[in-house]
């Protein structure tokens, strides 16, 4: 979802942004109207997140995807390796492609969920002692603390060593985060920044002067931040979508505040599911995902029809991943409190109406 606030700015200023007579896709993104825009951007997401001025925030292509790339391509290259941990389905997917690019070789592995009473658990490693106890050296050390098709998320602070590179993806900006325990902070838009295409990195300065692979000018970090993520044309309406989506955030009163409420709609959402037989999810308390959350009917024959009478209800895309099966309902920053009770009233009658 995006805020219906922010869509109704952007239909209002479709035509005519700034005054300007014309749209803002239509302007140069060289222009000192669209450059004030970017930069206001940029200001706005560095005051949300805390961003320390070591930093730079970049504004690339390519969404969450391209960003599995970029890190190994700016980060590893001179025989450099990392270490990925693994959570589910979108931190394998970083391996496969961090494998592809750099080798199997330069990317060690390492499973940190568990099942604890058939229920999913995430177990931290302890890199420090890793690190004394071997020889190997990594340039980085990768993690998801939000996987979306699992339900997983972690909480805890991973202490690492090594440099710590996470793709939050889908967790930039649900809660507070302490930027300066990262290296790297990677995110694609469209969960709670604005709309698919655009990615954002933010980089911490030491990591650009890191050996890298031979890549395309456009995925290079430190380009991006000589130029100010302008080394060609950025996705400019993804990036004027994002701006209004960071005043709307302020509005609501920053992070913190948004924090509150995504808490307050998972624990309604959990708290069904946990009372009622009828339903059923198999991840630990601690690790339950506040932005996707995944449950199963206990008969899942009724699968088909929970979601066709969800939809009569205005609940959409509640369907699981095809990997997993079940029902994910993702409950991004956009959605309302009011749209997890109509969800929460809709289940509890559901189980009713089957039971
Ligand atoms: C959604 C998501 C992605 C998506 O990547 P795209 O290339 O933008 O489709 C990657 N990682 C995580 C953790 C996600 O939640």
């Amino acid at each position: 979802m995006l805020p219906t606030e922010v869509m109704a700015i952007a239909q209002s200023e479709l035509v005519n942004w700034n005054g300007m007579g014309v749209s803002v896709m239509e302007i140069s993104h060289r222009s000192k109207e669209f450059v004030a825009l970017a930069k206001q951007a940029e200001l706005d997401l560095r005051q949300l997140m805390n961003i320390p001025d070591n930093y730079k925030v970049l504004f690339m292509h390519g969404g969450g995807r391209a960003q599995f790339t970029n890190v190994v391509t700016n980060f590893l290259g001179d025989n450099g390796r990392a270490l990925y941990l693994t959570s589910g389905q979108w931190s394998r997917s970083a391996i496969k492609e961090a494998k592809l690019i750099a080798g199997e070789d330069a990317i060690d592995e390492m499973n940190i969920v568990e099942k604890d009473d058939d229920k999913s658990k995430v177990v931290l490693p302890d890199l420090e002692q890793l690190k004394q106890a071997g020889q190997k050296q990594y340039r980085y050390v990768h993690y998801c603390p939000n996987e979306t098709v699992d339900g997983i998320e972690i909480f805890d602070e991973l202490n690492s060593p090594w440099p710590v590179v996470a793709d939050m993806s889908s967790t930039i900006m649900s809660r507070e985060i302490d930027v300066s325990r990262y290296a790297v902070i990677y995110a694609g838009a469209q969960k709670n920044i604005g709309p698919s295409g655009l990615s954002i990195a933010i980089v911490r300065d030491d990591m650009l002067s890191l050996p890298k692979l031979t890549q395309s000018s456009v995925m290079d970090y430190s380009i991006a931040a000589q130029n100010d993520s302008m080394f060609n044309t950025p996705p400019t309406y993804a990036w004027y979508l994002a701006s209004l989506v960071f005043k709307w955030l302020k509005k609501q009163g920053g992070v913190s505040q948004v924090a509150k409420v995504n808490q307050q709609k998972a624990e309604l959402l959990y708290q069904c599911i946990d009372d009622n037989p009828f339903y059923k999810n198999g991840v630990v308390a601690s690790n339950r995902s506040r932005m996707n959350v995944t449950f199963q009917l206990a008969d899942s024959s009724l699968d088909q029809a929970f979601l066709q009478q969800a939809e009569e209800h205005g609940l959409l895309t509640l369907k699981g991943h095809r990997i997993v099966g079940g029902m994910r309902a993702s409950i991004y920053n956009a959605m309302p409190l009011e749209g997890v009770q109509a969800l929460v009233k809709f289940m509890q009658a559901f189980a009713k109406a089957n039971s």
